[in-house]
């Protein structure tokens, strides 16, 4: 019984949001539409905008930009197995004020105002990606969840963008410890095997979703992983990036 009424939940949520006045993402202020913020909270957002790294999409610090696509020192030494990362925000203290409860709290309504940055930030992704699947968590930490964060956010944008979803395609066959401060090439190593593919991608350009982008390792071995299997190209788009702190 108990697990049908937390299943129940979600959907009671939703009827209610939808009947509420739409409310700023970040805040309580009235808002014109659902995803918004109200321009206090507008002007206090750090958007990940140009220059940023023309693969994995971290923001890049140097003042003066050429304008031709630049590519950060990680992915010049090892280049990732995706072609593009966008995220919509920076990961800040505003950032986080958004996806810890959306990711912890049982704050699924603020799935689809981060989408709605989401398709903006990844516009140019969402055009060319013929299927969108979400970054898988361990079946362990789905029942202690009960929903994937990352899941959400790809079936909000399916439905924005109008491209199939595919939430089985990748699945997490083991489960890894916190990667922290582990180097690029031992976090691989932490990674490999730990993603499986259960879908037929072959041919097909995959659009990975998540929530936060760290270092870029789990994106990295999904999008390794949906590659092996034939899919076409992987890109990435995340609600939000935490600037690495090698080129900071
Ligand atoms: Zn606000
Ligand atoms: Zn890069």
């Amino acid at each position: 019984m108990k697990n049908f009424v937390s299943a129940l939940k979600p959907v009671g949520k939703v009827v209610l949001d939808s009947l509420l006045p739409p409310s700023c993402l970040g805040c309580d202020a009235p808002v014109a539409a659902d995803g918004q913020f109200c321009l206090p909270c507008f002007r206090r957002a750090n958007f990940v905008s140009a220059p940023f790294c023309g693969s994995c999409g971290v923001p890049l610090p140097f003042a003066a930009f050429s304008g031709v696509a630049e590519i950060c020192g990680v992915c010049e030494a090892t280049p990732p197995a995706f072609a593009a990362a966008r995220a919509a925000l920076r990961y800040d203290a505003m950032a986080k004020g958004l996806i810890l409860p959306f990711k912890y709290g049982d704050r699924t309504d603020l799935c689809r105002g981060l989408a709605r940055l989401m398709a903006r930030a990844g516009a140019q992704l969402l055009e060319r990606a013929e299927v969108i699947a979400p970054v898988p968590l361990h079946v362990r930490r789905l029942r202690q969840r009960r929903y994937n964060q990352a899941a959400l956010l790809a079936a909000e944008l399916s439905r924005i963008a109008g491209k199939p979803v595919m939430q089985d395609a990748l699945a997490r066959v083991r489960e890894t410890m916190p990667l922290g401060r582990l180097a690029a090439a031992a976090r691989r190593a932490a990674l490999a095997g730990t993603i499986s593919v259960r879908r037929d991608v072959a041919g097909l350009a995959v659009l990975l979703v998540d929530d936060v982008m760290t270092s870029g390792a789990t994106a990295d071995a999904c999008a390794a992983a949906l590659r092996a299997a034939g899919a076409r190209r992987v890109d990435v788009l995340v609600a939000a990036r935490v600037p690495d702190p090698r080129l900071t």
